[in-house]
């Protein structure tokens, strides 16, 4: 039925005039009380609401590290689903200590990180050594000439020394993504994993084994499971600078604490000392609490949808959106925006879980180096001494009393994820088991534990993934912006970087 056959007949065009008034007002009443909430209306409400010059996704370190270079010339808004900044760099506070519960050290700072450190006016502080000590076969081993007597020891010398010089060799033309050459010979080792490199190279056993747990404390991934190439700035760069060894007895067994550089530097409130000093930095520019659910485009603008605390949905519209979050929550929240080439990529970025425990106890567990890595078989890798660096620059007494170990727990290899699904009476029980083995009576000892859980701890860089990251650094250009260690290399210098170059792309689309 249409309007003529109402019998209404033929009328001059001006009799839709009533009509047209009616509607009008209906429209304009729905758009005032819907609000942006609902369907196209928001698109129209957004003419209203503000709309921002850039939305960040996570206020990890690559989320606030694109705020800070934004935040002076443009119209910014962060969303965090925490609490806090920092993500992965957490600290705990116990007695007037810092102890890091993720993130721990980087190396000397340079580039975008060294100048964001400069501007916070936060210093540095060298990690004294021995930075490293080993657990092997019921014995201890102490910094770095310690650790070459325990491998010298095991495979000889002339093995050590062949393991040093082609690491050497391979390491001096290493460059990060995105200008890693994938022309380069060096391009080869990112096809093949670090285990079948290492066999191939005819590295002695001992080598294998404990880089296989150097891997998993550093990646939460097994040397069968990361690239060779990914290997090589982690665990060969230690090397770089160290001389071949001639005279096995000129080496020290000991390393007393502070006497060499260690090359490697963290901040007395941890890593987080900086993260919590962005986020002060950005003040109310970053809104904690809020879970993004969904990122879609919608008349030329962003929508970014969020829930809050109280499980209230809410959107914010910006003209360029920075995703600072691990890939597999990008690809969950911005379904219709990555897509093809840039998805397939991102769909195959692994990612392992990890927890930590902090032990506070009323005797020192380990006080005797930064981090002393134990056998491959354990429940755990390592166990970091989190009052090493602030006893050191410490001038206060009280500060002896205090004692804090943080036992770092990555799962054997990163596709077994029973980890996170733990209790934390299963965690402490298993840690207990093991550091028995190497301190007795540690358990009475204990006055207070923590279990840290992290769903997305290392992005894994298994083989292929320097040729797939170099494309997706590529892709990353347009308004819908991607930032996060997951893109260069699974450190915070990486996540810094990665969340400059997302900025700078920011700046040039909105171009002023
Ligand atoms: C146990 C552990 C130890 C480590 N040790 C070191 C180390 O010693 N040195 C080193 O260089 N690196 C280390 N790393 C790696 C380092 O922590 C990371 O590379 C770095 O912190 C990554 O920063 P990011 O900003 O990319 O990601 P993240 O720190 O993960 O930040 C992402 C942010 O996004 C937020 N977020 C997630 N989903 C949403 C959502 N839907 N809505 C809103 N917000 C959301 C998160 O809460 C988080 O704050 C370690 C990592 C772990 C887990």
């Amino acid at each position: 039925m249409n309007f003529f056959d109402l019998g209404v007949g033929r009328k001059s065009p001006l009799h839709h005039l009533p009509i047209l008034i009616i509607s009008v007002a209906v429209l304009i009443a729905l758009i005032t009380f819907l609000g942006p909430h609902d369907g196209w209306l928001k698109s129209e409400a957004a003419e209203e609401t503000t709309t921002y010059d850039v939305v960040i996704v996570g206020a990890g370190i690559s989320g606030l590290t694109a705020g800070d270079y934004l935040h002076k010339d443009y119209n910014i808004v962060v969303l965090e689903k925490n609490q806090r900044p920092g993500g992965r760099a957490i600290s705990g506070h116990y007695k007037g200590f810092t102890y890091a519960k993720g993130a721990e050290y980087i190396g000397k700072p340079y580039g975008a990180l060294k100048r964001i450190l400069s501007q916070l006016k936060i210093e540095p502080k060298e990690i004294p050594s021995p930075m490293d000590a080993y657990y092997q076969d019921g014995k201890f081993y102490f910094g770095e000439e310690g650790i070459a007597l325990m491998y010298i020891d095991k495979c000889g010398l002339d093995n050590f020394n062949d393991f040093i010089s082609t690491i050497k060799k391979y390491a001096r033309n290493y460059d990060d993504i995105p200008d890693f050459d994938l022309n380069s010979d060096l391009a080869k080792l990112d096809n093949i994993s670090a285990k079948s490199w290492f066999e191939k190279e005819n590295f002695p056993e001992i080598i294998i084994e404990r880089y296989n747990i150097a891997a998993r404390g550093l990646f939460g991934a097994n040397l069968g499971e990361i690239s060779a190439l990914s290997a090589i700035p982690e665990i060969a760069f230690e090397y770089l600078g160290s001389p071949t060894i001639k005279d096995v007895g000129s080496l020290e067994s000991t390393a007393p604490k502070g006497k060499y550089s260690t090359g490697s530097y963290t901040f007395l409130g941890g890593i987080a000392e900086v993260t919590t000093a962005l986020g002060k930095e950005l003040g109310d520019r970053v809104w904690y609490g809020k879970t993004v659910t969904d990122v879609s485009k919608n008349y030329g603008k962003y929508v970014v949808t969020f829930v809050d605390e109280i499980g209230e949905e809410e959107v914010v519209f910006g003209r360029v959106v920075i995703l600072a979050v691990p890939a597999p929550v990008a690809l969950k929240i911005a379904p219709t925006l990555i897509i093809g080439e840039k998805k397939a990529i991102m769909s195959k970025i692994e990612y392992s879980t990890y927890l930590t425990v902090s032990l506070i106890s009323e005797e020192p567990i380990f006080e005797e180096a930064f981090d002393l890595a134990v056998p491959d078989e354990m429940f755990f890798t390592d166990v970091y001494d989190a009052t090493w660096v602030e006893k050191y620059y410490s001038n206060t007494k009280r500060k002896e009393d205090v004692h804090i170990a943080v036992v770092y727990i990555p799962p054997k290899s990163y596709k077994d994820r029973s980890l996170i699904k733990m209790t934390d009476g299963e965690v402490v029980d298993n840690v207990y088991k093991d550091l028995e083995k190497i301190f007795p009576g540690v358990r009475e000892n204990v006055i207070k534990y923590e279990v840290e859980r992290f769903l997305y701890s290392f992005p894994v860089m298994t083989p292929g993934a320097y040729r797939r990251l170099t494309r997706l650094n590529l892709l990353n250009t347009g308004t819908l912006l991607l930032a996060g260690d997951y893109l260069i290399y699974p450190t915070i210098e990486s996540a810094v970087d990665s969340g400059l170059l997302a900025a700078e792309r920011a700046a040039a689309e909105l171009g002023r």
